[in-house]
């Protein structure tokens, strides 16, 4: 039995109407969507906070909101209960799902809990490996994101996105072999992909052409992550290996000490790549809102009239 069961079957008794619409339909037309993420808590407590901030989400009307996943698998049932809650305040919701710690009986649980909960989409990831780990293995179910697509694909009526990674994924051998990784991924069911945080676009629009070239044909979501404060730029090159444009640095030289100038300064830099994305044909943002609502309402209110939210 899971730490987290109890809370959730209470949840499950609150359910309401869901709205359960694939991601893969939402994202079909390549017209200008826009979704946000939310991280679930690690205690019961925090739970209410964390829904009231998707509940402020979800009254701008994003695209999708997608929920992530602990990797050790701990929290499940929280992103599991946002994702059922998102799902009943009349947003679609996406709810992440990782190989790392999972055997085949443990995702044939999940998703028959993301099914009574009403969560139609899920990003199959593999998850960071623990610390000295280098490869999960070929005795583990589940060794690669492709895997778990696959198994998810074939165990449920679900839509299935994947990660996929501008600057390379750290662990990989290299550019060409991480892009014939990711259409390994795609080949076994993944209908989207969303990217890993970037700031430079010029790094995303020589991604996209190789990933067309490679026959990675499905839609991308461009992973765009607002940051709102100096401690997030440590974060996100050790999270990434991100490159930071100068012209970021220096935003974070000038305001990183400055908390309300550094939000603002940030939110303007996202809208700006947002607005240069969208220009050159990259119309699906996805914006890493990090549990602020305030942040993914500056980014609506900026974009108005070029992503029309209903
Ligand atoms: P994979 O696709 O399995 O790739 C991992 C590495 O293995 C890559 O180097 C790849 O080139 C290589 N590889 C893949 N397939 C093969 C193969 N068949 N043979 C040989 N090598 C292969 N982490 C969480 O814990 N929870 C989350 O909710 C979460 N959400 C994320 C959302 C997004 C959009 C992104 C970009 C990342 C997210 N992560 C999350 C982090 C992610 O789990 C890590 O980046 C992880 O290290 C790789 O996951 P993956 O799904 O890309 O793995």
């Amino acid at each position: 039995m899971h730490v987290c069961d109890g809370f959730l079957s209470m949840r499950n008794r609150k359910m309401k109407e869901k709205i359960m619409i694939k991601v893969s339909e939402i994202i079909k037309e390549n017209k200008p969507t826009l979704s946000f993420e939310v991280f679930p808590p690690k205690t019961e407590d925090k739970y209410e906070g964390v829904l009231s901030a998707a509940k402020q989400m979800s009254k701008l009307h994003p695209s999708f909101i997608s929920v992530t996943y602990g990797a050790a698998g701990g929290t499940r049932a929280f992103t599991t209960n946002i994702a059922g809650d998102i799902a009943s305040l009349g947003v679609p919701s996406l709810a992440h799902l990782t190989c790392v710690s999972s055997t085949k009986e443990s995702v044939d649980e999940a998703l028959a809990q993301y099914k009574t909960h009403g969560i139609e989409n899920i990003l199959a990831l593999r998850g960071d490996l623990p610390e000295g780990v280098s490869d999960l293995g070929e005795d583990a179910d589940f060794r690669h994101a492709s895997d778990l697509t696959a198994y998810i694909k074939s165990h449920g009526d679900f839509c299935v996105g994947g990660a996929c990674y501008p600057e390379t994924h750290p662990e990989a051998e290299n550019k060409n072999a991480d892009i014939l990784n990711i259409k390994k991924k795609v080949d076994a069911g993944c209908e989207f992909l969303t990217t890993q945080m970037f700031f430079e676009n010029s790094i995303m629009y020589n991604y996209m052409y190789r990933l067309r070239e490679a026959g990675v044909l499905v839609p991308i979501c461009a992973g765009i992550m607002p940051i709102t404060n100096a401690n997030q730029v440590k974060r996100a090159i050790q999270l990434s290996g991100t490159v930071m444009p100068p012209r970021f640095l220096a935003l974070v030289d000038k305001f990183g000490d400055k908390p309300e100038a550094m939000k603002q300064a940030g939110i303007a830099y996202a809208t700006d790549q947002i607005i240069d994305l969208i220009a050159n044909d990259v119309n699906h943002i996805h914006v890493y809102s990090m549990n602020k609502p305030e942040v993914a309402e500056a980014i609506v209110k900026n974009l108005s009239d070029i992503v029309v939210l209903k």
